[in-house]
C-alpha cells in the first residue's frame, strides 16, 4: 500500500497549499523532460497528488485507505487507470472525476492548454512621479516623455512600407500560429506557438517599412497624458492599461504610475479629514473670539469658544479631502496654547488679580 503522505514528503494535517507545493517541487525535481528526470518518480507524486489534491478522494483515502469509495475492506492497490495523456490538456481524468492540473502543468507544457493564451505582450513599465500635497488633494494631470517601444508611426504597426502590400506568411501559412509535434512519456501531443517570422499576424511585408524593420514597433519617446484624480494616497499607484510597452504583433504592456506625495508644513491628512493647527495666546484662549486660519480654498475665520482647551479640535466643515461625487471632508484645527514661559512684574500682578477672583 502506497502512502501518499510519504510520497510527498508531507504530514497527514498537510493543507491544500501544502500538497500544492509539495507536488510542484517533486514535479519540477523528477520531470522526465528535465536532466536527471526519473519518470517513476514524477508518477508516483502526480498520482499522490492527484489524490490528495481532491477533497473527496482525500477523505475516503484517509479513511479506507484508498480514494474508492465502498471499497469493502480496502480496494487494491487501485490507481490503474490512471490517464497520464490526459495531463497534457492540463487535466487528469480519474474515476470519471476531472481534476485541474492547469498551473502547475502550465509550466511544463508552455501553453499547450490554449494556443491563443500565447499571444505575445509588451512589458509593463512603472514611473513615479512626485506631487506637492495640495495637487494630491485636488487632483492634477502630468504630462510625461517615456522612452518606450510603441507601435511604429510610420507604418502605423503593419511592418509594411507605405504603399506596399503584404504577403501571406510562409513558416504559417497565413496561420499566425504554428504546431509541433512533441513526443514525451505522456504520449504524443501538440503546442501552438506563436509563429515567429509574422509574430502571429499571419501575414509578413513584401517590403519592410524602414523605421521599424518590419517589425511594427519601434523605440521613441513618446508623450503620456496621465491624470491624477483627486484624494490619491502616498504610494498609490495608477494603472493605465495598454501605455505600457508595445510588442511586435502582441499587445501593449500596461504603464504604472506610483505617486510620492510631499509633505505639507501647514497640513496633514487623516482619511478625508485634513488636520491643521492653530497656535493661541493664552488670552486668545481665556477671551475666545474669531481667529483667521489657512484651508487649502483660502483663508477662513473660525470662532473658538471662550475657555478652549489646549489640544482641542475645532472642525471646519468640508474643507478637506474631497470624495465620491461632490463630497469633503473636514478640516480639524487643533487647538495649541501657547503658555507664556516668563511674567513681566505687570502681568504677575495682573494674573494674581485674577487668581483672587478664583481662576
Ligand atoms: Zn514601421
Ligand atoms: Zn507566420
Amino acid at each position: 500500500m502506497k502512502n501518499y503522505y510519504d510520497i510527498l514528503g508531507i504530514a497527514k494535517t498537510a493543507t491544500e497549499e501544502d500538497i500544492k507545493s509539495a507536488f510542484r517541487k517533486l514535479a519540477h525535481k523528477y520531470h522526465p523532460d528535465k536532466k536527471g528526470g526519473d519518470e517513476k518518480k514524477f508518477k508516483e507524486a502526480s498520482e499522490a497528488y492527484a489524490v490528495l489534491s481532491n477533497k473527496q478522494k482525500r477523505s475516503q483515502y484517509d479513511t479506507y485507505g484508498s480514494a474508492h469509495a465502498g471499497g469493502q475492506g480496502g480496494a487494491r492497490g487501485g490507481f490503474g487507470g490512471f490517464d497520464f495523456s490526459d495531463f497534457a490538456q492540463g487535466s487528469a481524468n480519474f474515476g470519471g472525476q476531472e481534476f485541474d492540473l492547469g498551473d502547475i502543468f502550465g509550466e511544463f507544457f508552455g501553453g499547450a492548454r490554449d494556443g491563443s493564451a500565447g499571444r505575445a505582450r509588451g512589458r509593463d513599465i512603472s514611473v513615479d512621479i512626485e506631487l506637492p500635497f495640495r495637487e494630491a488633494i485636488f487632483g492634477t494631470e502630468r504630462r510625461m516623455l517615456i522612452a518606450k517601444m510603441s507601435s511604429c508611426w510610420d507604418c502605423e504597426g503593419t511592418g509594411a512600407k507605405k504603399g506596399t502590400k503584404r504577403a501571406t506568411c510562409g513558416s504559417c501559412n497565413g496561420k499566425g500560429n504554428i504546431r509541433e509535434a512533441r513526443n514525451t512519456f505522456f504520449g504524443n501531443f501538440t503546442t501552438t506557438r506563436t509563429c515567429p517570422r509574422c509574430q502571429g499576424r499571419g501575414q509578413v511585408p513584401e517590403h519592410e517599412c524602414n523605421t521599424c524593420k518590419g517589425q511594427g514597433v519601434a523605440k521613441r519617446e513618446e508623450e503620456v497624458h496621465v491624470v491624477i484624480p483627486a484624494g490619491v494616497l502616498d504610494g498609490e499607484m495608477i494603472r493605465m492599461p495598454g501605455r505600457g510597452e508595445a510588442t511586435s504583433g502582441g499587445i501593449a504592456g500596461d504603464l504604472y504610475v506610483k505617486l510620492h506625495i510631499k509633505a505639507d508644513k501647514t497640513f496633514a491628512r487623516e482619511g478625508h479629514n485634513l488636520l491643521t493647527v492653530l497656535h493661541l495666546k493664552l488670552t486668545d484662549a481665556l477671551l475666545g473670539g474669531e481667529f483667521k486660519i489657512e484651508t487649502l480654498d483660502g483663508g477662513v475665520s473660525v470662532s473658538v469658544p471662550q475657555g478652549v482647551a489646549h489640544g482641542e479640535l475645532l472642525r471646519v466643515r468640508e474643507r478637506g479631502v474631497p470624495y465620491g461625487r461632490g463630497s469633503r471632508g473636514d478640516l480639524l484645527v487643533r487647538v495649541d496654547i501657547q503658555f507664556p514661559k516668563k511674567l513681566s512684574r505687570k502681568a504677575n500682578e495682573l494674573v494674581a488679580e485674577l487668581r483672587k477672583e478664583g481662576l
